[in-house]
């Protein structure tokens, strides 16, 4: 992605924002893209710090993309805007609570989505251009991403002062105000980062640091204490308009132009979170009652209006008054407040129910669905047959079925289907959902359908499997996915539920092709199983001694030891069952042909695949394979001589 370049960089995980004419401002993709690259270095061994700056010297990330958000709320989809904070608040969590050292070097505007990324980690370097600030009440929000909790543990009540004036923190505010750990000119930042990239230890840091300078914001301190403790908006504005000092009018004036609204549901809330000694979790989920509730019921599109988009700077904000902002009713505050229930924030280790689209209910669908709704997912389905599934609601068309959805799954017969319920679905999915297509199908199919749905906002992932209906309805299938590390992080947790192993194979397309060429040897080798067992008949060759040889010798495949086209030899199979598939000839047939059509466009030489191809389209166009299992080329080898 062009907006950030993640890496490893020798023992750091690497993160540099790369946006600076916006200010680096933090988009979902960017938030996802931080979020997959994080969570694959808290495994990985080699990685024993992370280190995140930015480009430009006027900001590390000046905000999140609000203008995103009014473009969706504006037009009644409050989805989005709930999704990308929902999202973003789990990884301002996932930074707070990571296990290894994280550190962030934050020159200029350090605001709200830059704040959420760079202030919760352990080493949190500023230096004399740094300005950190929480503005959101002067855009109808509440200091989010975790900003609360900060907001809430700072010393006296400068947390309060902070968050309701929005002001402005220079590199000794910062520190004062925890916001900050180290001052480290900016002329030293490269050196520091090297050192921490050779040798992954975090003690450089310090070492580096100079003593904080001084804070203006410590000189305000009694003033702020003495205003900003009466734990509401009234009782501040009150005691800031009894007083005639320069500091009170000024602030006063500033707190005038903020939404009232805002400032009082954010009183409240350092109140309780600073009564309970509040965790981040906790601080993240009272923010998110408010944000959740924030376009509907609150100011936050008003705000963006007057501030970002129409720029008159004159926000028309609920319970302002002619002489400044009025007195927030009790139930409002409760309202604004008040739990989310089953649309409520929740984070790693918890119950994290996904609302799921299935779409195409067959043999491997069906079983693939019914796994999900059995861990809990809140899955409704679609298949043009009349199909029951356990736990699945069943909606009236694919559309219905996407509706709403934060993952999309579909699991068609081919490629040109695809594409139609592609058309269909997509239009009907919210921005910033996931389409993750797990049919087998060709590679341009597989782009294309990618391509569409990013360029409607959407993550997508195309994930075919392996390991046949026994994988789908044991839940041990094998994914093999193409698309990004946000689109793929996004789609693991369902992965894990469906299957035993899922692999990130690259790009969009990726997935397919690797299906296809593991395809091309099934195919291949199971054909080589049935003449070798054909042959072994023609030698007097007792099958059963035939399978115990092969399986446990070079000539050994998954067709042999787990699939064994002779009935009543090795595990139980298709072959047990008069080869009702199973997986169907026709399919295998679909399979190879997508082989050998890829085979061409890459100029790749598969003569064996070629030969395959040709002989399960005899079987399944012109003998009686159609309907059976792709093993039953056991039978029809059988009944055939040397020279046919
Ligand atoms: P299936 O024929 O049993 O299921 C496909 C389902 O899609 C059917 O229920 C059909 O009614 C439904 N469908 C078709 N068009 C539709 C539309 N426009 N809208 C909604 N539903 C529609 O096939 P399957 O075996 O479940 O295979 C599905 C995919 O998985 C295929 O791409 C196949 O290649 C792949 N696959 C199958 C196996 C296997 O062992 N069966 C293994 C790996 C991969």
């Amino acid at each position: 992605m062009s907006d950030i370049d993640i890496r490893i960089t020798g023992r750091a995980g690497r993160i540099t924002f790369t946006r600076p004419q916006a200010l680096n401002a933090m988009s979902y993709d960017m938030c996802m893209a931080v979020d997959a690259a994080m969570r694959q270095w808290r495994d990985d061994d080699e990685v024993a710090l992370v280190v995140i700056d930015a480009q430009g010297d006027k900001a590390f990330c000046a905000g999140g993309d609000i203008a995103a958000l009014y473009d969706t709320g504006t037009k009644g989809d409050f989805a989005y805007a709930r999704r990308f904070w929902r999202d973003e608040y789990r990884l301002n969590a996932f930074i707070a609570e990571f296990p290894k050292p994280v550190v962030s070097l934050m020159q200029g505007f350090t605001m709200g989505g830059g704040v959420g990324i760079g202030c919760h980690g352990g080493h949190r370097v500023v230096d004399d251009s740094t300005r950190i600030a929480m503005p959101e009440c002067g855009i109808g929000l509440i200091p989010d991403v975790g900003g609360c909790h900060l907001l809430s543990r700072a010393p006296g009540y400068l947390g309060e002062y902070l968050g309701l004036t929005a002001g402005r923190m220079a590199a000794g505010d910062a520190i004062l105000a925890g916001f900050a750990d180290h001052f480290i000119p900016r002329e030293k930042w490269a050196d520091l980062i090297e050192m921490l990239e050779a040798s992954g230890d975090i003690a450089h840091v310090a070492a580096h640091a100079l003593p904080a300078p001084p804070s203006s914001l410590g000189e305000m301190r009694a003033d702020i204490d003495r205003h900003f403790g009466g734990g509401s908006l009234q009782a501040i504005l009150d005691s800031l308009s009894a007083d005639d000092s320069d500091f009170a009018q000024k602030t006063r004036a500033v707190l005038a132009r903020n939404a009232p609204l805002s400032m009082a549901c954010t009183v409240e809330m350092l109140r309780r979170l600073r009564a309970e000694d509040a965790t981040i979790r906790q601080a993240l989920d009272l923010e998110y009652r408010f944000t959740w509730r924030s376009m509907e019921d609150g100011d936050f599109l008003e705000g963006i209006r007057a501030q970002i988009i129409d720029k008159d700077r004159n926000p028309k904000w609920q319970y302002a008054g002619d002489t400044g902002p009025e007195a927030v009713p009790d139930a409002v505050l409760n309202h604004m407040l008040a739990p989310l229930g089953a649309d409520a924030l929740t984070f790693e280790g918890e119950n994290r129910q996904m609302k799921i689209g299935f779409i195409g209910l067959g043999n491997m669908g069906g079983p693939m669905a019914a796994n999900l709704a059995k861990a809990g997912h809140d899955v409704t389905g679609f298949d043009m047959a009349d199909v029951t599934i356990a736990g699945v609601k069943m909606a009236g068309s694919a559309a219905e079925a996407a509706k709403g959805a934060d993952v999309v799954i579909t699991m068609l017969p081919n490629g040109q289907i695809l594409r139609a319920v592609a058309a269909d679905i997509i239009p009907a999915m919210d921005k910033g959902a996931t389409f993750v297509d797990c049919s087998t199908v060709d590679v341009d199919s597989a782009r294309a359908v990618a391509q569409q749905a990013e360029e409607a906002g959407l993550l997508a992932v195309d994930a075919p499997v392996s390991g046949g209906t026994g994988g789908a309805s044991g839940g041990t299938l094998t994914f093999m996915a193409g698309g990004s590390d946000a689109a793929f992080a996004k789609a693991k947790p369902l992965f894990d539920i469906m299957g035993q192993k899922a692999v990130h194979c690259g790009a969009a397309g990726a997935g397919q092709s690797a299906k296809i060429c593991n395809n091309m040897i099934l195919g291949v080798t199971m054909i080589a199983t049935c003449e070798a067992f054909a042959l072994a008949d023609k030698l007097g060759l007792d099958r059963q001694k035939m399978f115990d040889v092969v399986s446990t010798s070079s000539g050994y495949s998954w067709t042999m030891n787990a699939y064994c086209p002779a009935p009543g030899v090795g595990p139980q199979s298709p072959a047990d069952n008069d080869y009702k598939p199973g997986f169907a000839a026709d399919l295998m047939l679909k399979d190879l042909r997508l082989s050998q059509q890829a085979a061409e466009s890459a100029d790749a030489d598969t003569p064996m695949g070629a030969l395959a191809q040709a002989l399960y389209a005899q079987f399944v166009e012109n003998e009686d394979g159609k309907g059976m299992d792709f093993s039953a080329m056991l039978p029809r080898f059988e009944k055939r001589g040397h020279s046919e």
